[in-house]
Formats: C-alpha cells, structure tokens, sequence
C-alpha cells in the first residue's frame, strides 16, 4: 500500500484522471478553481452509488417518497430557513500574501480554540496571538468579516437575487404540503431527493471532498412531536453507517461525532455526524440531526400557507418534527474510490485494484477476444458481448495483450474479465477471471450470464 496518506491521495488523484474517474474541471482552460467532470467510469460509479442509495431509501421502504425539486427557488425560502442572513463562514485576508482563509479554522489549529461566530474575539486572536499565515508566514490580518456562502444569480422579471441552493432540503420543505395532498403518506414518512447543491466555501479542495457545486442525496423524516424520537434518531444512525460500509469504507475508518449540545442551533435536539478516515484524516461525511418544527414552521410563517398535518388515527392536528439524515454523494465517492484502492506485489509487477464492491463496479464485465487479427474470435468475442451488455455494464477490448487489458480492468475495478480464444470456438467454453483472486475459470457460453449475475450478488 501506499506509504502514507498524502501519497495515497496524490495516487487517487493520478489514477483517478489516468482511467478516466474524475477530470480537473476546465482542465484546457488552465483549471477553475476546484472544479472537477467526473469521467466516464466516475459517472458510471456515482450513477451506481446514487442508485444503491436511491434503492435503499425509496424503492426498498414503503414509508420514503422521492422529489426531485428545482435549484432555484423564490428567494423568500431562504430567507424562512435563515439561510440569507445567516449562512455564513467567517472569512480573513493575509495582507501580505492575498491569501484567504476560514478564520474559525485558523484560530482552531493554532489554539484549539473554538469561536464560532464570534467574529471580534477571532480578529484579537489572530492579532493578539501573531497567528501566522499558513501560506507566507507573516502575521498580518484583516478583519475577520461574515461570508454568505450562497451563490446569487439573477433571473429574469425578479427584482431580487435569485439563489442557487445551498443544499436539497428547502424545496422538500417547500412541497410537503403537495406530498401529504397528492400521496397517501402518513407520518412517520419521509421525502428523499438527489441533486446538486452550491455553496461558495471560501477554501475548497482536499480534491472532491470540499467542492463549490455538488451533489447531496438528503431526507426529511417527519416524525410525531410525541413520538420518541431517540430511537428513530439511533436506527437513521445505523442505516447511515451501513450505507458507508457498503460502499466499501472498513468499520475501523468510521467514528461519530456528537455536536456538543452548546453548539447546537436552538430547534435542534442533537446532531450527529458521520466521519470517515479519509486520506487526509476523519472529517464529515454524512449528518444526522433532529431539526425539531423549526423548517415547518418558519416556511409556514413565510407563506402564509398551513403546513400542520392531521393525522386522522387521533384526529391531532400538529406540526410534525423532523429527522435529517444527509449524505453528500461526492464525499461517498471518495470513500468508494479510497477504500477500494489496494496495491499488490505480483512478481516482480505491482498491480493496482480498485476493490469497488462488486455492485458499485463502472463495469461489470469486460469481453477480449485473445488475438485482434482474427477476425472468428473477434466476431465470438462481439456475439458474446451483446449477449451481456443488456444486463449490465460491459467493456469490449481488444488492444494490447491480455495481461494489459488484466492490468487495465483492474484499475477501473472491473470484477471479470471474459476471454474468449480458440478453444471457445472449438468446445463453446470462455475464460472468467476474477478481479480479486486473479484465477481463471472455464465457463461454458450457455451458462455465462448467469454465472456473472449470480457472482456479481
Ligand atoms: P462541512 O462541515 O464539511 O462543511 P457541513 O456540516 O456544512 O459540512 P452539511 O450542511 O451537513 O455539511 O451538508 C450535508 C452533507 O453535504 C455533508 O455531510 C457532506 O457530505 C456534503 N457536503 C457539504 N458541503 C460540501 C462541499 N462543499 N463539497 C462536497 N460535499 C459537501
């Protein structure tokens, strides 16, 4: 494996670009500022997390129901949810060096002190202290000022900024009067939704762990003010927790942090997040918090319109609490992507895996006919791959020699790899190798796509 943690980032990176997973962003532009395309393979694997997340959440349970609401909604949303007065980070310039930098997280790595919010107190330590700046190594600082981390547009016939949403769950709060008008929902229930989200953080990177535009897959669970909520709150934990262990991620490289109840906003009875051991070290992955009536209510008060629920069983009429399981689908990818990556000595040859579980996998299969310039094997070889390409994602290749290719469908994570050669033609029989333990098995053509179905479970 790689030595340390920098050069195992460094290495996902490379491979990440080198097998077409995720690109720079603009990358014939110069870059732009941490902005990333997810190739051909990365497509396929955030398609394939998406869908297992999707799968699980909405099509496996009877009480989840799926939106898919718009980015940009009427701005007075965010002004219910207090994102436009108070969806800041606190932001501070290095003087010397131009450089800008989270303020909060300055004063925390050099006094372990944490100040959120408190912008005067951040300034006099960051003076106070001489904390020095991290790029040039003098200290000094301006102001430390607010940043509204949403990004503004403008929209034809509004007058006002028009935002892109900094997260999913503001139009499922929007539309929770459509869902429990239009389905027969009753609570607890819960409205899930995939999409983009923007936010404008001051730094990002760490590759696709911090980025300015990206996905989340988020729920509201709407749950009874009279329910006991803790073991709801525990359950939505533990799916949360599975859900990173089947993207691979080992139990060892997963903790959770518990939002000490100081630091709470004030509607919010306890917030969880889920951190992953990610190469740089534990930061968040997912989050769990109960958000009380505090969304309901305020868009309720914005609106003007009723937002109570009635449940019929009691005849209560009441604003329901919620529950706000959230997982960011960039971050999931990294989890698959490093918790895959493994490095073994073949020989005298390293060969470089990409471990995905076999359901995340870009490709599931991948067809050679053992020699390009005969033309019988490359027709079997193409018969063979249409027999299999309806059921799932399939390669054809032919280039190079066949441990090339083995190299090559390792790298993606491709879990067999089909050969076809000449005793195929002869005996109806083609060579699966196995992704992980590299043997070889004869297989015979009639029964090779159930073989792939049953060992791709
Ligand atoms: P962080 O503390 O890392 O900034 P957060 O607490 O602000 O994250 P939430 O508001 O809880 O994050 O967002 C929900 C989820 O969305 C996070 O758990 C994470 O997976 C994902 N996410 C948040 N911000 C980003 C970002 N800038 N880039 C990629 N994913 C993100």
């Amino acid at each position: 494996m790689p030595k340390n943690n920098d050069d195992l980032m460094q290495k996902i990176v490379s491979l990440a670009k080198r097998r077409g997973f995720v690109f720079p962003g603009s990358e014939i532009y110069g870059g732009f500022a941490n902005s990333y395309s997810y190739g051909p393979y990365g497509t396929e694997l955030k398609n394939n997390i998406k869908n297992l997340w999707w799968k699980t959440f909405v099509s496996d349970r009877q009480d989840i129901v799926g939106l898919d609401g718009p980015i940009m909604l009427n701005p007075k949303v965010w002004e219910a949810s207090g994102h436009t007065s108070g969806f800041n980070d606190a932001m501070v310039d290095c003087k010397e060096c131009k450089k800008r930098f989270r303020a909060d997280h300055l004063v925390e790595q050099s006094t372990g002190r944490d100040l959120e919010g408190d912008l005067k107190a951040m300034s006099d330590i960051l003076k106070d202290e001489k904390v020095k700046c991290p790029n040039c190594g003098k200290s000094n600082w301006t102001e430390v000022r607010n940043f509204n981390m949403m990004f503004k547009t403008e929209m034809n016939g509004i007058d006002e900024p028009v935002y892109l949403r900094p997260e999913t769950a503001g139009a499922i709060f929007v539309d929770f009067k459509n869902v429990i008008d239009s389905m027969r929902v009753k609570i607890p229930f819960g409205i899930a939704q995939i999409g983009k989200a923007f936010r404008n953080e001051i730094i990002a990177g760490n590759f696709i762990f911090r980025l300015r535009e990206f996905e989340q897959m988020e729920i509201e669970y709407f749950i009874d003010p009279k329910t006991k909520w803790e073991p709801l709150f525990e359950e939505w934990l533990v799916a949360q927790e599975k859900f990173a262990l089947a993207l691979g991620a080992h139990k060892k490289d997963l903790k959770k942090y518990e939002h000490p109840k100081e630091k709470l906003s004030h509607y919010s009875k306890k917030t969880v997040d889920i951190e992953y051991n990610f190469p740089f070290g534990f930061s968040e992955l997912y989050g769990l918090a109960h958000r009380g009536d505090f969304d309901l209510t305020q868009h309720s008060k914005f609106s003007g319109e009723d937002l109570t629920y009635l449940d019929q069983a009691s005849n209560r009429k009441y604003i329901p609490h919620v529950l706000e399981p959230t997982f960011g689908v960039d971050r999931s990818v990294l989890v698959a992507l490093s918790s895959a990556y493994t490095e073994e000595a073949v020989g005298d040859e390293t060969r470089i895996v990409l471990k995905f579980p076999k359901n995340l996998a870009p490709i599931k299969a991948a067809i050679f006919p053992l020699l390009k310039n005969k033309e019988n094997l490359v027709s079997k070889a193409k018969e063979v791959f249409d027999l299999l390409k309806g059921e799932f994602m399939c390669e054809f290749d032919d280039n190079g020699n066949i441990g090339k290719r083995y190299r090559r469908q390792d790298e993606i994570g491709t879990p067999y790899c089909v050969t076809i050669d000449f005793d195929t033609l002869a005996d109806g029989t083609v060579t699966v190798r196995d992704r992980d333990t590299m043997e070889q098995e004869r297989v015979s053509l009639d029964n090779l796509k159930d073989y792939l179905i049953k060992n791709l479970k």
